[in-house]
């Protein structure tokens, strides 16, 4: 079935340290083959939901403290981040994360290892990141961290990639980064939906970029989910752009 749940939260709340309120209230859905796109200002949560449902909060003693968060079916709330990524849930962490001293290649590789790959296997694999970033193949040879903000971008979305996930998660994946370069990004993103029907969860606060290719969007204002609807409709509504993402 093409529209089945693939991930919902309902009314989750988490903490840090037992103490501070991050999340008071997050809801959001992501049906198999949708991009949705979690949109909201800096601090708004988008982070700290994205680690809830991936099960990185613990490791930042951050907890869920009610609501629950489905995965494919099962409950997620206390499933481990690899536990996860096995499962399909593999997410893309803020600010481009790559081992920086070793090469775009390796990082991908570093990506195939959760599933055990052969070398045949490893191959193309590669060669699917490298067709879907052309740009990775030219620099595959180059340590990461001599790479630009863009090719970082692009090597740990491939990373991800390498893991065959069933549901990519990013966080923010134009922070810093040239509008152009933007545009190839969530492009590649949208060929990825279309042609392999993967499902994407992107937070984001360039609210605009991530509506013009999203199917769905959920608006979160402090640590709460205040709008959810189709990117279209949000598209039309200027005033909503203006109030709670803080530009018109
Ligand atoms: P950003 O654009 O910075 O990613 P965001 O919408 O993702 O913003 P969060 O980073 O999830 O927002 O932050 C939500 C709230 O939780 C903020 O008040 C923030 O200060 C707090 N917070 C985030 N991380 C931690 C942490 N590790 N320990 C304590 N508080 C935190």
């Amino acid at each position: 079935t093409i529209h089945e749940v693939l991930l919902s939260l309902d009314g989750v709340e988490a903490t840090y340290n037992h103490a501070i309120r991050a999340l008071s209230g997050v809801s959001l859905t992501v049906r198999t083959g949708e991009i949705v796109a979690l949109l909201g200002a800096n601090g708004a949560g988008k982070t700290t939901a994205l680690k809830a449902l991936s099960g990185l909060l613990p490791a930042e003693r951050g907890q869920i403290a009610a609501g629950s968060i489905v995965y494919d079916g099962e409950d997620a709330t206390r499933r481990s981040p690899a536990e996860l990524v096995r499962a399909g849930l593999v997410q893309v962490l803020e600010g481009r994360h790559c081992f920086r001293s070793l090469t775009v290649e390796d990082n991908l590789i570093v990506g195939g290892q959760v599933r055990g790959l052969d070398r045949a296997a490893l191959r193309s694999e590669l060669e699917r990141i490298y067709a879907l970033f052309p740009r990775l193949r030219e620099r595959r040879r180059t340590p990461a961290g001599l790479t630009s903000g863009g090719e970082q971008q692009m090597t740990a979305i491939g990373r991800a990639l390498m893991a065959r996930p069933r549901l990519l998660v990013l966080d923010e994946p134009s922070m810093g980064l040239a509008p152009l370069v933007v545009e190839g990004i969530f492009a590649a993103l949208k060929r990825l939906n279309r042609e392999e029907g993967l499902s994407i969860l992107v937070a984001e606060q360039n609210s605009t970029v991530a509506l013009r290719h999203a199917d769905r969007a959920s608006v979160l204002e402090t640590g709460r989910t205040v709008l959810d609807g189709s990117a279209a409709d949000l598209r039309e509504r200027d005033d909503i752009k203006a109030f709670y993402l803080g530009f018109g």
